[in-house]
Parts: C-alpha cells; sequence; structure tokens
C-alpha cells in the first residue's frame, strides 16, 4: 500500500500529533518571522525547552495553555467538577515547574517572556503582539549596557555571591533603577 502522505505532510501530521507547532505558537512564530526577528523552536538546550529563542535579544518565549499552566484569574482556567483535588495539585506542580525553569534561564542571563493562549485569541492578539515586540526592543537596549561583564571577569572567583554584587554596582553605575524581575516579563491583557 503505498503512502499517500507525501514528505512534508507526514512531517506536519506527527508534529501535530507530538503537540508541537501548536496553534498559538504558530501565531507568534509566524509574526516574529513577518516582522523580521529570527528565533529557534523548541530549544531543549535551555530549561523547560522554551517554545521560541531569540539569541540576538537573550529572551527565550513560553507560550503557555490557560488551563495546563494555571492562568490566575483566567475565563479559560476553570478546575474540573469532579478530581478537583487531583487537577489543583496537578496544575499547582506545572506552576512551580514553570517559575523555578524561568528562574534558571534567568540565573544563565536569559529574559523570560511567558505569554498566555488567550493573550493569542484574536480580539486581543494584535495587543499581545506589539507589546511584545516593544518587549523585545526594551531587552535589546537593556543588553547593551555593559552590566553583565563583571560576571564573566570572574572566571576564578570562589564565591559568586562577589561577582553578583558587582554586577549590582555596575548597574547601579549606569542609573539603571530596574527592580529584581526586570529579566522576567508576563504580558497583562485584560482577558
Ligand atoms: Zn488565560
Amino acid at each position: 500500500m503505498p503512502d499517500k502522505l507525501t514528505c512534508e505532510q507526514r512531517h506536519r501530521c506527527m508534529a501535530s500529533i507530538r503537540g508541537k507547532d501548536t496553534k498559538p505558537e504558530m501565531i507568534v512564530r509566524r509574526w516574529l518571522h513577518g516582522r523580521g526577528f529570527r528565533y529557534r523552536v523548541n530549544v531543549k538546550g535551555l530549561p523547560g525547552t522554551p517554545d521560541i529563542v531569540l539569541r540576538k535579544y537573550r529572551t527565550a518565549i513560553f507560550i503557555h495553555g490557560c488551563f495546563w499552566h494555571g492562568h490566575e484569574g483566567c475565563r479559560y482556567f476553570v478546575l474540573p467538577k469532579s478530581n478537583t483535588g487531583f487537577w489543583t495539585a496537578k496544575i499547582e506542580r506545572n506552576r512551580e515547574r514553570d517559575l523555578e525553569r524561568r528562574a534558571q534561564l534567568k540565573r544563565m542571563g536569559w529574559h523570560t517572556i511567558v505569554i498566555w493562549e488567550c493573550q493569542l485569541k484574536p480580539k486581543v492578539k494584535e495587543r499581545t503582539l506589539a507589546e511584545l515586540e516593544h518587549l523585545l526592543h526594551k531587552t535589546y537596549i537593556d543588553n547593551l549596557r555593559p552590566r553583565k561583564a563583571a560576571v564573566y571577569s570572574f572566571d576564578t572567583e570562589p564565591t559568586l555571591r562577589a561577582a553578583e554584587e558587582q554586577v549590582e554596582y555596575e548597574r547601579a553605575a549606569y542609573g539603571c533603577n530596574d527592580n529584581d524581575n526586570d529579566d522576567e516579563f508576563t504580558i497583562h491583557n485584560p482577558i
């Protein structure tokens, strides 16, 4: 029996079965590509296998399903009426894992952006993507500051603490008044 699918069709079929190239992700990827951003997808070499990685911007993007990742206050995050305890625990674990992965990436010097699936619905999509573009440009400019240089110069330093303090000093010296969360972004749309 000959295989009726072309190689590419089969690849797409398998990709959809594996849960990759899901629609919300494709919205962001197509848009980024159209705006001239270049990126890699499903990057296994980084914590949490980020959905989209823009190396030039040192930014990892996660596109989260509102249910599985527990989007607080979102109308798409409704716990099932049966087995509620099971689902609560499961989603809480997912949330904790997401936070830990973002923290790991931050320690590695990566910015992270979370886009929720509900923020890519037709009515709010344009706004979300405009905000994403703004964040990426802001991040690129922030990266031009020499604030990470001190970390690289301490490669034989016995304690990381000293290097971290040096970075803080460098940042202060350049008039940067960012808070601790400056490497993590969540796009806030009205839900
Ligand atoms: Zn949501």
